[in-house]
């Protein structure tokens, strides 16, 4: 019989400790991969969910392990949310837990700075429902330095930017839920996310605009709806001038150039103009 007390074995009676994995697939893109929760068992300590982590065969596919606390003999609320959050890495090693009860309003009082794994710009992994992302830290969870009054246990979580061409603009994601880059990021690919913490951080000014668009694509205007000459970025105000005495099906008839020649309107008044124009 231990008398040991550590966050890993404290005994909490009428609780059930639901084990999950988490596999992750690879995607062709690059940009975000899909995810599934499997559950593996359930455990009336918390000591037996973390041996059966220990005792999964891993393969391929395994990301993580998940060990979820729910309260026995309590009614649930609104939903049933679990009081505490564990995760695991693919290998079963501890990497972060929320003891926060999900259930409880206005109960969290913040995360001690010396359990902040990450640091604002850091690029990581992040679990969100069905998908894995990665993404760039930007802001951290607040610590009970902060002085916050009303917190919840979802307060606990980093703001995290993350590398999605398109709709998502931020993510809320609990510590348990965010994870160390498993593989190098492409330069290309950290250029973005870099950019993105410049733009939120409301820097534009020191912010490469082309490296959004390496990864979401231009976006062009033209100076003529039908037979345009001219094109420009929107973003990155990049140029094209069109040659359309080539063949047009197999030539390219946009050519990038640094400027328009013999055209005195700045890029702000060209993206304004060309923007207007119906
Ligand atoms: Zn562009």
């Amino acid at each position: 019989m231990t008398l040991n007390r550590s966050l890993y074995n404290q005994p909490r009676s009428h609780s059930i400790f639901r084990l999950e994995s988490v596999w992750v697939f690879e995607a062709e893109d690059n940009l975000s991969r899909d995810a599934s929760h499997h559950i593996l068992g359930y455990y009336s300590s918390l000591d037996r969910a973390v041996a059966a982590v220990r005792m999964t065969d891993k393969d391929e596919y395994t990301y993580a392990f998940l060990i979820l606390e729910f309260a026995m003999d309590s009614k649930c609320r609104d939903y049933a949310a679990p009081i505490s959050v564990r995760s695991y890495d693919k290998n079963g090693k501890p990497v972060d837990e929320c003891l926060q009860n999900y259930n409880l309003i206005n109960q969290f009082e913040g995360r001690n700075a010396n359990a902040i794994r990450f640091h604002i710009g850091d690029i990581v992994e992040v679990l969100d429902g069905k998908r894995l992302f990665t993404a760039i830290v930007a802001e951290l969870p607040p610590t009970p330095e902060d002085g916050f009054y009303g917190l919840d246990a979802l307060d606990d979580s980093y703001m995290v930017l993350p590398l999605e061409s398109g709709h998502i603009d931020h993510l809320h994601i609990a510590p348990t839920h965010t994870f160390s880059l498993r593989h190098p990021l492409e330069e290309e690919c950290a250029n973005y996310l870099r950019t993105r913490l410049l733009i939120f951080q409301g820097r534009e000014d020191k912010a490469d605009m082309s490296s959004i668009c390496e990864i979401e694509g231009h976006q062009y205007l033209y100076n003529f709806a039908t037979l345009p000459s001219k094109s420009i970025c929107r973003r990155c105000h990049r140029k094209w001038l069109a040659d359309y005495s080539g063949d047009l099906i197999n030539g390219e008839i946009w050519k990038q150039v640094d400027r328009f020649e013999n055209d005195p309107r700045t890029d702000d008044e060209l993206v304004k103009e060309w923007s207007n124009r119906k």
